[in-house]
């Protein structure tokens, strides 16, 4: 028997041992104490985990929400909603509209341990089987938001089995998304009855406001219905989900989710919620801007709702005047100048009439455009230096290679000034201007400013081309339009907020030309001004410029000012011709009305001069620099170093014999008997208008019929037709082929049909006329006066 020093001395003993003992020996010890509990719990989980990551692998979790498309404003309201697939509503909620409200408010009512559990809360479980075992029935749910997300993103019958998948889904769920992410799929899921889903949908269904708007009552009741959503329902069963609401209601408070006095208020909250139509506003833009993103939930768009409803309203109402008419639609796009953005968008009067085919998109549709093009090619000749606004172009009947262009009132004013041929939309110097520029370059430089259309089909162009002999939409026109407040640089519109990657930028024309032409479309002497308008309404001051196509089945105005540019169209959706129709008489109101009601205070000079433009003055017969004959000069803006600097030759000074009847050259001229004299150097396009007009001109003497020099060297070779050739027609339509050469550093000829002027062309210009029957005078003659005539004989086939 050990006495109690003996028991004293062996612990002693034992701990001195103990203490002399490695510690690396004790761990030891210790680890081959512990073993079989620590082995068997981790290999258990360690197992299960690979268990589930093989199964994560194995079945992957599939999100593949099918949301509806919403399309926004600028301030992220929704204006449209779309269906989805499966013929839902079912409105996806933005992180940034998630209250923290909204989420504490479900998470106290659906699953408080939320925040805690790992997506299965089996505690809940295991009391769940308590209680079915006990009572022989499925009682308790003891379903978490996790695994309730799980079962609304794969629905499947309730069993035991699918119990199972249930958990496996929402392990997965929180093991690849975060809390926030996992409730925010909740709330865009819940069910709240019929085919609306979500907290989103619900809100604007129902409340007609978006979710960041409810109020603690509101979103209380959203919160109570998705457990019931076919006993509680919103508009008809309102005076139980009060009660259920209110019951909530006391509970936040008790969590302290809301304060007292928002629950004092929130209680006494009538419930107002009856159901409403889906949002359906800026239809048109919206079947655009799906059929543009497809791929994309969440359209948000730069349109301001206020400027949307003026020019639906305006616009509404200025057809509803002129529908007996056959004008039964309109198209309105605004675009704000400072980013390129579409904050206003109408694409017919009412998407709702379907007998004026109300659906149709005019902002989209590829129409005529009439005149409306000729700004951007006089801003092109401008950069090129052609042309300047005293610059004198002819107004004189002309034939290219058989189009013969005419002016739409079917005058010609022989000469007039680049700036009034702008401002009275005059079609032939358009035409010739076009020609001039190049037909090519022209429409290459429209289909890289965005117009399809023409970049399709740009190798066809004609000169028709300029008016109106294409197809545009007004989104081109007006995008185009908006280069000129902002000094020539054309930007794609941006239709939603979204990083552009292809976000084309060129520059179309240089500062001055866009100040040059913009300062002639602010003129208000012109003829598409609308009659009477001084007098009726206010100016607003804009540029613009109108257009009516062949036909006249469209009316245009485009308009601008520093702030917006605006287009407008007019006509009717089944292409019909109205006599009235016009650009001036119709478009032009709708446009002011709409700048007015726009951006009514913007009556200031808003054009400023850039650096690139100065002042000269010019001789007013040809706008060039004036030489001392030239007598009347005027103030011209001009782009130093681009335009030209030609000196005027208006009027050419030429020796003749005493009489006045003979002229001479330097090789001609007699020693005596010669006196000087000034004429008028009028292009010969203008001489041949002259007589055949009868207006009178001083007019040079015939040459000396002795010189021997001039008309004799180096003219132009006529080389088709062949001279001295009979020709046999088959039929009245049959044309025969001009051609020539010439010298070098010919740039035009004239051809002449039985000295008759037919056609100013480019030498190597194929030109077709249709000859008629007997002996014909064919004329070339160069721009350096040198003619060539041959003669051939026609014949017609019996
Ligand atoms: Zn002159
Ligand atoms: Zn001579």
């Amino acid at each position: 028997m050990l006495n109690y020093k003996d028991i004293i001395k062996n612990i002693s003993d034992w701990l001195k041992k103990a203490i002399n003992n490695s510690s690396w020996e004790r761990i030891k010890g210790f680890s081959q104490i512990q073993p079989r509990w620590l082995k068997i719990i981790l290999s258990f989980a360690i197992s299960l985990f690979l268990f589930f990551t093989i199964l994560d692998f194995i079945f992957p979790l599939s999100l593949n929400i099918n949301y509806s498309s919403i399309v926004q404003d600028n301030k992220g309201i929704t204006l449209h909603s779309f269906l989805t697939r499966d013929h839902k509503w079912r409105l996806p909620l933005e992180e940034r509209e998630v209250t923290p409200l909204l989420f504490a408010a479900f998470i106290e009512k659906e699953d408080h341990w939320f925040k805690f559990h790992p997506g299965v809360n089996f505690l809940a479980v295991i009391r769940a089987i308590n209680q079915n075992i006990k009572y022989q029935k499925r009682k308790s749910g003891a379903s978490t938001i996790t695994m309730q997300v799980a079962r609304m993103v794969e629905p499947k019958a309730r069993t035991y089995s699918n119990k199972i998948i249930e958990i496996f889904r929402a392990l997965q769920l929180e093991w690849h998304l975060s809390k926030r992410q996992i409730l925010q799929l909740y709330v865009n899921l819940v069910p709240y009855g019929g085919n609306i889903e979500g907290v989103k949908s619900a809100s604007i269904f129902y409340f007609d406001q978006e979710v960041e708007a409810l109020s603690p009552a509101q979103v209380a009741t959203l919160v109570v219905i998705p457990n019931n959503p076919q006993h509680l329902r919103l508009g008809i069963d309102n005076h139980q989900i009060i009660n259920e609401r209110n019951i909530w209601l006391k509970k936040f408070a008790k969590a302290g989710i809301i304060s007292y006095s928002q629950l004092i208020d929130a209680l006494n909250e009538p419930l107002e919620a009856k159901r409403h139509n889906a949002p359906n506003k800026v239809p048109h833009l919206s079947v655009e801007l799906r059929k543009r993103y497809p791929a994309k939930t969440i359209l948000k768009t730069y349109i301001d709702q206020n400027i949307q409803d003026q020019i639906e309203s305006i616009s509404f109402d200025f057809v509803k005047g002129i529908k007996h008419l056959g004008i039964t639609n309109a198209a309105v796009i605004v675009i704000r100048n400072s980013d390129r953005s579409i904050i206003g968008y109408s694409g017919s009067v009412d998407f709702n009439d379907f007998y004026a085919q109300g659906q149709v998109d005019g902002v989209q549709a590829i129409r005529s455009p009439g005149s409306t093009l000729k700004p951007f090619l006089y801003a092109m000749a401008v950069d090129k230096g052609v042309v300047t606004p005293k610059t004198i172009l002819s107004d004189v009947p002309v034939d290219y290679a058989g189009y013969r262009p005419e002016n739409y009132d079917e005058k010609f004013r022989g000469m007039v000034s680049m700036e009034n041929a702008l401002a009275l939309s005059l079609n032939i110097p358009a035409v010739t201007l076009l020609n001039q520029v190049g037909i090519k370059e022209f429409a290459a430089t429209l289909g890289h400013s965005g117009f399809n259309w023409i970049s399709k089909n740009q190798q066809n162009m004609g000169l028709s081309l300029i008016l109106g002999g294409c197809g545009v939409n007004l989104e081109e026109l007006t995008s185009l339009y908006s280069a000129f407040p902002n000094h020539g640089l054309y930007k794609k519109v941006k239709m939603i907020k979204e990083i552009h990657k292809d976000s084309t930028q060129s520059v179309v024309f240089s500062d001055g030309a866009a100040f040059i032409v913009s300062d002639i479309l602010t003129k208000l002497k012109r003829p598409d001004l609308p009659q009477h308008v001084e007098n009726s309404m206010h100016l607003p001051r804009i540029a613009w410029k109108t257009g009516t196509s062949y036909g006249r089945r469209d009316a245009w105005a485009i308009g601008y000012n520093a702030n917006y540019t605006i287009g407008v169209w007019l006509g009717n959706f089944e292409g019909k011709g109205i006599p009235e129709l016009n650009g001036a008489d119709f478009a032009t109101p709708l446009l002011f009305r709409l700048f007015n009601a726009i951006d009514y205070t913007n009556g200031k000079e808003w054009l400023t001069i850039p650096k690139t433009v100065d002042f000269r003055l010019v001789c007013s017969m040809s706008g060039q620099i004036p030489n001392n004959s030239c007598k009347d000069r005027v103030i011209d803006y001009f782009i130093p170093g681009v335009s030209s600097s030609k000196i005027c030759e208006h009027l050419k000074t030429v020796f003749t014999d005493l009489s006045g009847k003979i002229s001479y050259c330097r090789y001609c001229m007699p020693t005596s008997g010669v006196i000087r004299n000034e004429y008028p150097n009028l292009p010969p396009e203008i001489i041949s208008f002259y007589n055949q007009e009868h207006i009178p001109y001083k007019m040079i003497p015939v040459h000396n019929p002795f010189c021997t020099k001039i008309g004799k060297n180096n003219g132009p070779i006529i080389t088709s037709p062949s001279a001295n050739t009979t020709y046999l027609m088959h039929d009245n339509q049959q044309q025969l082929l001009l051609s020539c050469s010439v010298e070098n550093g010919v740039s035009y000829i004239y051809w002449y049909i039985n000295n008759k002027m037919i056609c100013k062309a480019r030498p190597d210009e194929k030109i077709f006329f249709t000859p008629s029957v007997g002996e014909i005078k064919i004329s070339c003659s160069d721009d350096k006066e040198r003619n060539s005539n041959i003669y051939i004989h026609v014949n017609k086939e019996k």
